[in-house]
């Protein structure tokens, strides 16, 4: 069966690394028909625009996406392209597995967790109000008569929105997928403590909807700070954690620092109707067009990618060729080595090409 799945190579490290992504998809048996289209600087340089329509209705018909990494622009109307695209596809669980390969150089072995994400709310709702301005002066005074409290007047505000709404789903969202992949364990992790609005709704809500699990799924509760410190000292004890959009962001890259760094971190954002797969890493601006970056995260949500859309013999074909490429450590790219400057390490293409050579054919 052909898919037509929409390809958003980004920018910076972004083409090279979704050059050697499409090229492992595509030798490991599936059958995929690409539709290009751009985002981000390249866009902008070429169209005008740094998100166009055109990219954003390719995934609403397609349904699919792969997407390289996309530079946060700076001094423009957008926040970030990736936190909009999210945004307006309403793709509302950042799904980010964190998982160990034999031979990856860490600090940690046998990881296996899994992150989700709110990616629609908290603090990256994108409601801000800058410091000086009429309308902040007007909210400070608003702030002060409600709540008897006082405020700084040359402060900025970013506000967090947790709905129950958005909290529930995503809760429900991390069983249901424990259910789909035997997995023992969700964790909520918040500060409700100090937030007792929104981070205590994202709890309460949690607990709630855990009771729908019950003697299915186990769950608990822990507060964020103290989970950096868990995860780095006993990450076997955690399983799935479920976390509002901030922590779930620096969470995610503690745990690809766990499994390796940033360069073998896959990642999915997940919507009720579409899907689109993206690595955890940026574009890594100062690597672009040096055939260095590690393609080994982006081939990764490739993989995630073919198990969404059913082609799972694929998928288990490809993760078993990057993982015998991780564990010879022979050709790999320079972040994989012991010594960065290693000259034995090899290029993002020439990786690719080494995972390659060793699907089944
Ligand atoms: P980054 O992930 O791009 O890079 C941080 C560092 O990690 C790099 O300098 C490099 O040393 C290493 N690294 C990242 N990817 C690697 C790879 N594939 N192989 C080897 N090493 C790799 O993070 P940043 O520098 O904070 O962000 C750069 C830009 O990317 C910013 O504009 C940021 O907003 C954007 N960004 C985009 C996304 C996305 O598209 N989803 C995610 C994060 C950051």
């Amino acid at each position: 069966m052909v898919h037509k799945i929409t390809l958003i190579p980004g920018d910076g490290i972004g083409y090279e690394v979704s050059l050697a992504a499409t090229r492992c998809i595509e030798a490991a048996g599936a059958d995929i028909q690409w539709e290009n289209v751009l985002a981000g600087q390249d866009a902008l340089e070429q169209t005008g625009e740094l998100l166009p329509v055109a990219a954003l209705d390719s995934v609403r018909k397609n349904k699919v996406a792969l997407k390289g990494p996309i530079t946060t622009p700076v001094g423009t109307g957008f926040r970030s392209v990736n936190v909009a695209i999210r945004q307006a596809l309403d793709l509302f669980a950042c799904v980010r597995p964190a998982k160990s390969y034999p031979g990856v150089r860490s600090r940690f072995s046998n990881i296996d967790l899994v992150i989700v994400r709110e990616n629609s709310e908290d603090l990256y709702a994108g409601i801000e109000y800058q410091e000086g301005k009429a309308e902040t002066e007007k909210l400070i005074a608003q702030i002060e008569k409600d709540t008897n409290k006082t405020m700084r007047h040359d402060s900025g505000i970013t506000i967090k929105p947790i709905s129950k709404f958005a909290s529930a789903r995503i809760v429900r969202y991390a069983f249901e997928y424990a259910l789909k992949n035997n997995r023992r364990k969700v964790t909520c992790v918040h500060k409700a403590n100090i937030m007792k609005f929104t981070d205590g709704l994202f709890l309460q809500v949690a607990r709630e909807v855990a009771k729908e699990y019950e003697g299915k799924v186990l769950f608990e509760d822990a507060i964020v700070d103290n989970m950096t410190m868990q995860l780095v000292q006993k990450p076997e004890k955690y399983d799935i954690l479920v976390l509002p959009n901030l922590y779930g962001d620096i969470v995610s890259d503690l745990c690809a620092g766990l499994i390796g760094g940033l360069g073998v971190a896959p990642g999915s954002n997940i919507g009720t109707e579409m899907a689109v797969f993206e690595a955890v890493h940026g574009s890594a601006p100062k690597y672009k067009g040096k055939n260095k970056a590690n393609p080994t995260a982006m081939i990764l949500s490739g993989v995630l990618m073919l198990r969404h859309i059913g082609e799972n013999k694929a998928a288990d074909n490809l993760e078993e060729a990057v993982k015998q490429v991780i564990a010879e450590g022979k050709s790999v790219t320079y972040d994989m080595k012991p010594d960065p400057l290693d000259p034995s390490a090899v290029g993002t293409s020439q990786m690719a090409d080494a995972i390659i050579k060793k699907l089944k054919r």
